[in-house]
């Protein structure tokens, strides 16, 4: 049965079209066509989008918890689910539920929790990330340090043992040399570098050995200083790799997020939340790695002051970039959807509303607040 999104301001390949009609089959974008062809008036179901916004559904690679869940404390199926709903809320139609630094038995409970996920189709997950624990102590943000180390020859197994869907590893390569990372990549595990004080020169060789991504790029990583690039320094000269940005006014001032655009090849940039429980919830307050976070005008915070996440969701981030960056709506919605696609190597499927892909769908107001989300075709509920 074929759907039909009529009346909507559309982003396509080519820009925003105001006269096309989006089809749907199944979980598909079956065609884009004129809104007067015959096709549209054949299909069972038309969505009237009243002139609002249609955007490729958002994809977060960096969602620790939503809904008043964080996966770490509960790496189960149905926190994974709560977590995603309590984002689809807010255009996330892809994300990967994300485990800060824990014990193996941990781990592996996330990652059984995500495989199953993905095996039961809950809508939207995509994989895993897994930040830490191969990660280094000097910039450890709200990680507990106890819990880093090296994995050993079971541990790295099960890292790269997910089946259907994609991980995603944030290590810090002084920590793990670029023979550990080579295997990683190897094995299919995407590698991005962060809660680092690596070097300039430790950030390249990781970068040369496989690793494809920096994790929100400023935060918990060496700076760019004149005669030590440093690890930023190493994110922002490399044309290859993607780097994640935590958009919420907190984390990075928006000069530096200029910066990153001007220096970063087209399509380089993209949103994460790397959103905490308060993240469509009532409650602001929860525990991280035994410290409480206070969450106060949306900055979280434990109690030694460090962030400790974000309580942002994407279609804040996407508003916030478009007023910090000085970026168009088209462009935003690409760092927010495209980039992210495109880093998890999914752009066959992702990313963009184009015929072949996916049905995941966002719909927005003039004022760019979410009206609807479809997820493989399928409305929220
Ligand atoms: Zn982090």
């Amino acid at each position: 049965m074929e759907a039909a999104f009529v009346n909507g301001r559309v982003l396509l390949d080519s820009g925003f079209s105001e006269d096309c009609a989006v089809l749907v089959r199944g979980e598909h974008i079956s065609a884009i066509v004129a809104h007067d062809d015959p096709r549209v008036q054949a299909c069972a179901h038309h969505h009237d989008l009243k002139g609002n916004i249609l955007l490729p559904g958002f994809i977060d690679v960096q969602v620790n918890g939503g809904g008043g869940v964080l996966f770490n404390d509960a790496p189960t199926l149905d926190s994974i689910r709560r977590i995603g709903a309590a984002h689809r809320r807010f255009g996330t139609t892809g994300f990967l539920p994300t485990l800060v630094s824990d014990e193996i038995e941990v781990m592996r409970a996330a990652i059984g929790a995500v495989q199953a996920a993905i095996d039961a189709g809950v809508p939207g997950v995509l994989g895993i990330h897994l930040e830490g624990p191969y990660i280094a102590a000097a910039k450890r943000g709200a990680h507990d340090a106890a819990r880093f180390r090296l994995p050993d020859a079971e541990e790295f197994e099960l890292v790269c043992s997910l089946r259907g869907g994609r991980t995603v590893l944030t290590l810090a390569p002084e920590q793990a040399a670029p023979e550990l990372v080579r295997a990683f990549r190897e094995r299919g595990v995407i590698v991005s570098l962060g809660h680092s004080n690596a070097s300039y020169e430790q950030a390249r060789a990781a970068l040369d050995a496989g690793a494809s991504g920096f994790t929100h790029l400023y935060n918990a990583m060496s700076p760019l200083q004149g005669r030590a690039p440093g690890m930023v320094g190493a994110a922002l000269e490399d044309a290859g790799s993607w780097v994640g940005i935590i958009v919420d006014g907190h984390h990075v001032h928006p000069a530096s997020l200029r910066v990153a655009r001007a220096a970063k090849p087209h399509g380089k940039l993209m949103l994460v939340t790397d959103a905490m429980p308060p993240v469509g919830a009532d409650s602001g307050d929860f525990m991280l790695a035994g410290q409480r976070v206070i969450t106060r005008n949306g900055r979280c915070e434990n109690e030694q002051g460090s962030l400790a996440g974000s309580a942002l969701d994407m279609a804040g981030a996407l508003r916030n970039t478009i007023a910090w960056l000085d970026v168009p709506l088209a462009e935003a919605a690409r760092m927010a959807s495209t980039s992210p696609a495109d880093f998890l190597d999914l752009s066959a499927s992702r990313g963009r509303i184009a015929p072949g892909l996916v049905a995941d769908l966002v719909e927005l107001d003039a004022d760019l607040q979410v009206r609807r989300a479809w997820t493989l075709g399928v409305a929220a509920a």
